[in-house]
């Protein structure tokens, strides 16, 4: 008797640990090998590869188009208001556009696999971006869209200015003109965008903010924190004196997108718990006079869109890309 219920205990012990709630796997059901048991991704998931070359086919009106990325670094989306974010908020209401107030973001809510998403168009799952190291990233197999970019037409220039540098070192380090990796603030980042559009030096430009995620962390992600609150308002001045020059180009002729997007909420002083809708939505706007977009009211967007959105609405279709992305165009 004594050896059977030493039996059972084992039986019951395995039985426990092959599918019980500490099951490490591959979460992402759209993988070959997803495990509907599994409660904690360990980075096996594996897909379909793309066999190659990559075709790439460029629309020759399109390609002539110019895109700025606005990303701002830790943004809770109930701060969008007409106080606290007044230009931002009034954009949602009367320029034409794509605006998620609840945009998705990855499962795991930190800074690197959601900027490595925005980048690359596919999901944490694929990109293997897992935390802010960057350990054993897959960008070789899904590479950021200003690859694609560039080998769809090398002249046009490409830049990405930065305040969080892990972005320019680690996911844009090559095939981009210009992706400086010195530490610079968000007043930096703010002018050198400022002289870099004045002087044409970019058609495809990428900027992050990060002082609203640095607030957020000393002092809660609330709009009801006053430092949170005052730093979201700076940098909705930033985004102002951005669009003010975007818009001046307009009036010239150039046919500019502006994408608004963040990387993660916020709530208390972290934004660690993915399962909280302070923290997993965040905001995305996708901003042109005269585009028809996918519906504000209707469409729900995540960080994989980002990059799709940039590589249609400048023509480039990638055979590559279309295989392995996550996302879809919120331009129509
Ligand atoms: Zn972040």
């Amino acid at each position: 008797m004594r050896k059977l219920n030493y039996l059972n205990i084992m039986l019951i012990t395995i039985l426990f640990y092959s599918c019980g709630p500490d099951e490490a796997g591959c979460m992402d059901e759209n993988a070959i090998n997803y495990n509907i048991d599994a409660v904690e991704d360990d980075g096996s998931c594996e897909y379909d590869l793309f066999i190659g070359p990559d075709v790439i086919t460029v629309d020759p009106v399109k390609i002539n188009r110019k895109v700025l990325v606005i990303g701002i670094d830790g943004f809770r989306s109930d701060v969008l208001t007409s106080q606290i974010t007044p230009f931002m908020h009034n954009m949602t209401l009367a320029r034409n556009g794509y605006y998620n107030t609840s945009h998705i973001v990855e499962d795991i809510t930190y800074s690197g696999p959601n900027w490595s998403s925005i980048l690359t168009g596919v999901n944490q799952y694929k990109h293997n971006v897992l935390n802010n190291e960057f350990e054993n990233d897959n960008y070789s197999t899904y590479p950021h869209f200003f690859k694609y970019i560039e080998t769809a037409q090398s002249n046009i220039k490409t830049a990405s200015i930065v305040n969080w540098i892990p972005i320019n070192t680690y996911v844009l380090n090559q095939n981009i003109d210009y992706s400086p990796v010195q530490p610079i603030n968000d007043a930096t980042v703010l002018s050198e965008a400022q002289n870099i559009l004045s002087d044409s030096n970019a058609d495809v430009l990428f900027l992050q903010f990060d002082e609203l995620d640095v607030v957020g962390h000393a002092h809660g992600f609330n709009s009801n924190v006053n430092e949170y609150a005052n730093m979201a308002n700076l940098i909705d001045s930033h985004v102002e004196n951005l669009l003010e020059i975007i818009d001046n180009k307009r009036s010239l002729g150039e046919d500019w997108l502006v994408l608004i997007v963040s990387d993660h909420g916020g709530e208390g002083t972290s934004h660690s718990d993915g399962n909280d809708p302070n923290v997993n939505q965040t905001i995305f706007f996708a901003e042109h006079s005269d585009i028809e977009f996918q519906a504000s009211c209707c469409y729900v967007s995540n960080q994989a869109d980002i990059a799709s959105t940039v590589l249609n609405f400048l023509g480039i279709s990638s055979q590559e890309y279309n295989f392995n992305t996550d996302g879809q165009s919120v331009v129509l």
